[in-house]
């Protein structure tokens, strides 16, 4: 079995449309399609779908559903971004987009002593530094204990059925804060799991990093694959893809990678919920 659950098309950042993306699936015996565009927000972002495009979203899904049936199960979901008392609220996603399930991911952190002011985790290095420096007041523990928090609080308030790129607030550090081996970052990490399996969340293992040259491990990094491992926390695998040539990047071997640290099964959703299927699955589809 091939699956996407994470995929972005030219309605928010992605390159293709997405009548590109599922005619290329279905050439690659992919099972499942699920969209994923970033969720509208408050702010003025290029990235995120824009409100008056939701329709069009909607409805685009919808088509695609009828012009695949039998062939490819598409899914209508978002990747949404959580700010406290900000953002739109899941529920009120899950309705006006009639979605089938919701990627909960961090981009933008805030420090709520300092409102309408953001730590922006992409974007050129430069964006993360200042945020450290401007909102944190170069209070690196500040600033990363902000970002689990907003992590934690999005699981508790907002059920997300997945957690986007959990530990992406690494990507730009590069060692030069602090190393994820330090105990104040190894104690964050093991509260947000504790967070994670409490509530049932899936955490998906994000190659988007690795195939983009951006970043050498996955979103989380093995580490923390190993401890969810041991958590019995469901897993799931995201290409992230933002393009049609990149539906299968590094999907195989990952599940392959998972097997050896053990992992039995990956979740996917099967139209009603979220089911468990074997790793082996995936890996046979390569012969
Ligand atoms: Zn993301
Ligand atoms: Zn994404």
């Amino acid at each position: 079995m091939l699956y996407s659950f994470h995929t972005h098309s030219e309605l928010c950042d992605g390159k293709s449309t997405m009548e590109e993306i599922c005619a290329e699936a279905q050439k690659l015996g992919f099972s499942a399609i699920g969209f994923s565009s970033h969720a509208p927000l408050f702010i003025p972002a290029q990235w995120a779908l824009k409100f008056e495009n939701l329709n069009a979203y909607i409805n685009k899904i919808d088509t695609l559903k009828q012009q695949h049936k039998n062939k490819l199960k598409i899914y209508r979901a978002l990747e949404a971004d959580y700010i406290p008392h900000k953002t739109i609220s899941f529920k009120e996603l899950r309705k006006i987009a009639q979605l089938d399930y919701i990627i909960g991911s961090i981009h933008i952190v805030e420090n709520p002593d300092i409102p309408d002011n953001f730590w922006f985790l992409d974007g050129p290095d430069s964006n993360y530094e200042e945020g450290i420096s401007t909102l944190f007041n170069g209070d690196i523990k500040k600033a990363i204990g902000q970002y689990y928090s907003q992590i934690q609080s999005m699981i508790n308030e907002e059920k997300p059925d997945i957690i986007g790129h959990m530990d992406k607030v690494v990507m730009k550090n590069k060692d030069r804060y602090f190393r994820q081996s330090d105990n104040w970052y190894q104690s964050i990490i093991d509260e947000t799991l504790e967070v994670i399996k409490q509530a049932g969340t899936i955490v998906e293992i994000n190659l988007r990093g690795i195939y983009r040259k951006k970043y050498p491990t996955t979103f989380p990094n093995a580490n923390i694959i190993k401890k969810c491992i041991a958590l019995k926390i469901p897993l799931t695998v995201s290409v992230d893809a933002h393009h049609k040539s990149e539906l299968l990047n590094g999907f195989i071997q990952q599940h392959k990678t998972l097997k050896e640290m053990g992992l039995e099964n990956v979740s996917v959703f099967n139209g009603n919920g979220w089911e468990q299927i074997p790793v082996n699955d995936v890996i046979n589809v390569s012969g």
